[in-house]
């Protein structure tokens, strides 16, 4: 399996190489050289199977000869053996034809962990393999963060340096980073937003020297081996409640367009996806861009489901390149004049393209706590507000008609992340699983930092001297 930059300007690459590095070297995101293929058969075996196993046989896909069907198992093994639940991504029906699917059952509570606990260990078998060391950096809007660091704290061959904006995530979120005691990991609080982060992240992949001087890596969902694991429980999902293999949709509470673009994936390799329904908060520039064909972000709102208080999604490039019919040249002049213009449109073709497969929907901050507390008071189970905002969705779209028959929504963190939001809806105070319980007894480690790339710079390079 190859891989090849959606800006086209870099040498072919194989999984290692795309696994460590992250972003292409000519600025452009890693997708396969060609879609491999699974048959309606191989789909429907799935039925039944233990996570673990669709998960190795759907990751296999695309690892090519960097394992083996055996090691991707026993890796899928390990890591999902760690969830708190035997189902690993469980579903609850919550309608005739609507299903709840759970993806905080993990060791930090939300859907990263599916990908992250997943790429510590192949990092970490690559990085032995080759006897070399990295510095992984990562941009967080609250759980990647703290899924890296879980994942990789415990990785002989890394570093991690976790940038989140100061003040714009929870405590819980903020302490399930901070409050980790391993001396690979360096927590720095940037005085700007998500945004901000991700910029300087982008800058220091940038500086080719920085890069080979700290044998920089990168885990932010552009990240291909994410979106890779990402795609499992597309599948696993589909099979539990679509039994003929008729066609089910999906409504991904989105902020960086990584778990809703793996949705994308499942689709290409083979999985029978109606639509993929996007759902935004206030920060709803996906959901303008798909409407209107204007890309432009506005400035970031702070929302009560802050993980996806986010307004350039880095992976929206990779679906750009689909529907541009992987024109590379032309994507390259598109992303381009958007660094340039800093904003872009999409011509009727490229969204009429992207209707085939997606819908959008927009959730106002009073209608995520409306249905908080109507959720909860149907239902007797909390849930969280990125859940609340794409449930909202799932239920407009029914009633707009454009859903129909099954619909999956994601719910991608666990209420207790976000107590004040769900409390101040409905009035409970969601209980951390007992794994959690002594967070606020635990001492906190971060540094600040100013928005801006050399201090950041500098924070890394002397944290790797102090090590020396
Ligand atoms: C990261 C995150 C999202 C958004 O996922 P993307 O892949 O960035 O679209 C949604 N909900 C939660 C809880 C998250 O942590």
């Amino acid at each position: 399996m190859n891989y090849i930059s959606t800006r086209g300007q870099a040498p072919l690459a194989g999984f290692e190489e795309v696994l460590l590095t992250g972003l292409a070297p000519d600025g452009g995101l890693y997708v396969p050289e060609a879609w491999p293929a699974l048959t309606a058969d191989d789909i429907a075996d799935f039925r039944n199977r233990p996570y673990a196993e669709v998960a190795a046989r759907i990751i296999a896909l695309f690892t090519g000869e960097a394992f083996s069907q055996a090691q991707l198992l026993d890796i899928a093994g390990a890591v999902y053996g760690r969830f708190d639940h035997a189902d690993v991504a469980p579903l609850t029906k919550v309608g005739a034809e609507d299903w709840i699917l759970e993806l905080y059952h993990g060791p930090t509570l939300a859907f990263k962990d599916f990908a992250m606990q997943f790429l510590g260990r192949l990092f970490d078998e690559v990085l032995a393999r080759r006897g070399e060391r990295l510095t992984i950096i990562a941009a967080t809007s609250g759980d990647t963060g703290a899924a890296a660091i879980d994942a990789l704290k415990s990785c002989a061959h890394v570093d991690v340096v976790v940038l989140h904006p100061e003040g714009r995530v929870t405590d819980v979120q903020r302490r399930m980073m901070t409050c980790v005691d391993a001396a690979n990991v360096q927590n720095i609080a940037v005085a700007g937003s998500f945004d901000d982060c991700q910029a300087i992240v982008k800058e220091l992949f940038a500086d080719r020297a920085f890069v080979s001087q700290v044998r920089l890596g990168g885990v932010n969902s552009i990240n291909w081996a994410r979106i890779a694991a990402q795609t499992v429980y597309y599948f696993t999902a589909a099979a539990a409640v679509a039994e003929t293999g008729e066609g089910v949709s999906f409504v991904v509470p989105t902020g960086n367009f990584g778990d809703i673009f793996a949705g994308y994936v499942a689709k290409k390799i083979g999985l029978n996806i109606n639509r993929l329904a996007v759902a935004t908060n206030a920060n709803d520039i996906l959901h303008r861009a798909m409407t209107s064909g204007d890309y432009a972000p506005a400035g970031v709102a702070p929302t009560l489901s802050p993980s996806m208080d986010i307004q350039v999604a880095s992976n929206f490039e990779r679906l750009l390149f689909e529907v541009m019919g992987r024109d590379a040249d032309a994507l390259r002049v598109k992303m381009d004049g958007f660094k340039r213009d800093g904003a872009m449109r999409l011509s009727a073709g490229e969204r009429e393209a992207i209707s085939a497969d997606f819908l959008s929907y927009a959730t106002s901050e009073d209608e995520t706590i409306a249905e908080l507390n109507r959720h909860f008071e149907a239902t007797g189970a909390l849930i969280d507000p990125h859940t609340a905002v794409a449930r909202v969705a799932a239920q407009a779209l029914r009633q707009q008609g454009a859903l129909s028959g099954k619909v999956v929504t994601l719910s991608t963190a666990h209420p207790a992340k976000f107590p004040d939001a769900v409390m101040q809806a409905t009035g409970t105070t969601p209980k951390l699983p007992l794994a959690h319980r002594d967070l606020f007894d635990r001492p906190e480690v971060m540094t600040n930092a100013a928005n801006n790339t050399d201090a950041i710079k500098q924070a890394i390079l002397a944290s790797i001297e102090q090590k020396a």
